[in-house]
């Protein structure tokens, strides 16, 4: 039994980050894993993340939705958890993928303002009204997890609907994004590099790129280690971004981006790190023909850049199109620019493109990250 609660707590480590450009909606950590209401279990239960994220993913109809979790540092020795875990949410803070805080305060809404994305918190949030107009005037913002049938429901706290609403970055987030920054904290896990953590960079588990580096804090204007309340040092302009994903048989699998300084590689099971494996998602027939590394996909002055590297080549789906004569072949070897709207075709039905423009086309419903969680551990209410 340990062993799987393991392996869902795993399933969750891939869906929490501090990447600007994939997490999707922002959390409390402390809060959401007391949403005992849930699944009628324990006071406090890291599992609850997990159903949120599935709620969460649900209502954006997408798989492997990440989430931005802000952390209280009093949650890395809350006995109310089990050691395993508060094991897991220590190892999650070291690699910088959760955001820890003495006093989370109104972190959580300022990241969802600098990065443009939802809160899902019960709370309300208003005294934040004057500096966050948005809390209390835009429908779908902030949302409540709620119990649902078959696991939590989203309540939007303005307007009551059920859909997670995203905005523009604010202009201080703009700003803040456009800048790579350093902590003078040695071992900075989320603006490391500085005050000589050499040592403490050899040991990371995470290699970051500094495009996924976490949004500063803001105080009296400065830019600031929310971690550390230290002023961050300006290092330079920040490596544009794509945001790319991968849709199979309609339904959009995940996300990824492409930094002007780190191409991504795509295929059945790619070399090296950061690449995105098709593999365990596709059929036989895909399986056989879509190639190890089947596709190079880089950003160029603002282009993304398309390079067949298979076997048997693609296919460019100009505009998104799907009609067959409008496929035109990418040969292996041959490069392209993906133009706005065009996906390009690794096999029938396993299409990469921006993001923004490929939703997912059918009413498909995500994996949960859950799937593997023994049943006792989420006596959910019977739909
Ligand atoms: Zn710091």
């Amino acid at each position: 039994m340990r062993f799987e609660i393991s392996k869902v707590l795993d399933a969750i480590e891939g869906r929490v980050c501090t990447d600007p450009s994939l997490a999707r909606a922002v959390v409390d950590l402390a809060e959401v894993i007391r949403y005992q209401d849930i699944d009628g279990g324990r006071p406090a239960s890291l599992l609850r993340l997990g159903m949120v994220i599935d709620a969460l993913s649900r209502q954006l109809e997408e798989d492997g939705v990440q989430v931005y979790a802000v952390v209280h540092r009093a949650l890395l020795s809350d006995a109310d958890l089990t050691s395993n875990e508060r094991m897991v949410i220590r190892r999650w803070a070291d690699d910088g993928l959760v955001e820890v805080l003495d006093n989370p305060g109104d972190r959580i809404v300022e990241v969802a303002d600098l990065l443009g994305v939802p809160v899902l918190s019960r709370r309300r949030f208003d005294g934040l009204r004057g500096r966050f107009p948005w809390v209390a005037e835009e429908p779908g913002r902030v949302l409540a997890p709620v119990p649902g049938a078959g696991g939590p429901a989203l309540v939007a706290h303005v307007g009551g609907g059920d859909k997670p609403v995203s905005g523009a970055r604010s202009a201080a987030g703009a700003k803040l994004l456009a800048r790579q920054w350093r902590c003078p904290e040695a071992g900075c896990a989320l603006f490391g590099g500085g005050g000589g953590g050499g040592a403490f960079a050899d040991l990371a588990r995470v290699q970051r790129s500094p495009a996924a580096q976490a949004p500063p804090t803001l105080r009296g204007g400065v830019p600031t280690c929310p971690r550390h309340g230290s002023r961050l040092s300006d290092a330079g302009p920040r490596p544009r971004t794509e945001v790319l994903a991968v849709r199979i048989g309609g339904l959009v699998r995940r996300r990824f981006v492409v930094s002007e300084e780190q191409p991504v590689l795509v295929g059945r099971a790619p070399e090296g790190d950061g690449g995105i494996m098709l593999g365990q998602w596709l059929n036989d027939e895909a399986r056989r023909w879509i190639s190890r590394n089947h596709l190079r996909l880089e950003l160029r002055v603002g282009e993304v850049i398309v390079t067949d590297i298979s076997t048997n080549g693609s296919g460019i789906r100009p505009g998104g199109s799907l009609a067959e004569g409008d496929r035109i072949a990418l040969a292996p070897k041959q490069s392209r620019v993906l133009a706005e709207n065009d996906m390009v075709e690794l096999y029938p039905g396993v299409q990469v493109g921006r993001a923004e423009e490929l939703p997912t086309d059918a009413t498909f419903t995500p994996a949960s990250v859950m799937a593997e969680a023994p049943t006792m551990a989420m006596r959910l209410p019977r739909p």
